[in-house]
């Protein structure tokens, strides 16, 4: 009987199954995420919730966000970064 038969370990039943799984589904994600970002680049706005406009805290009326400038919508952050790379892209260097 050899030394090493005493520390042998029982192998667990599936483990390149989990280290496939966990990298594909971050890599699904990430291209999801991207192609959403393609397909429709704005999102409503964060701060105005999409109306545009806000209540103003002293007077009755409402006044235009400062945030989307009254648009209602705001540029996803993953698209601010392919947009940063198209123009990396295309120009050869920063702005
Ligand atoms: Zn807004």
């Amino acid at each position: 009987m050899s030394i090493l038969a005493a520390t042998a370990t029982t192998p667990t039943p599936h483990p390149p199954a989990l280290a496939l799984i966990i990298p594909a589904l971050l890599i699904t994600i990430t291209l999801g995420y991207l192609l959403v970002c393609w397909v429709r680049p704005f999102t409503p706005c964060k701060r105005c919730h999409g109306a545009g406009y806000r209540p103003s805290l002293l007077a009755r009326h409402e006044r235009l966000c400062r945030r989307c400038m009254g648009t209602g919508h705001q540029l996803r952050a993953g698209r601010r970064v392919l947009n940063y790379f198209r123009t990396l892209h295309d120009h050869g260097g920063h702005r």
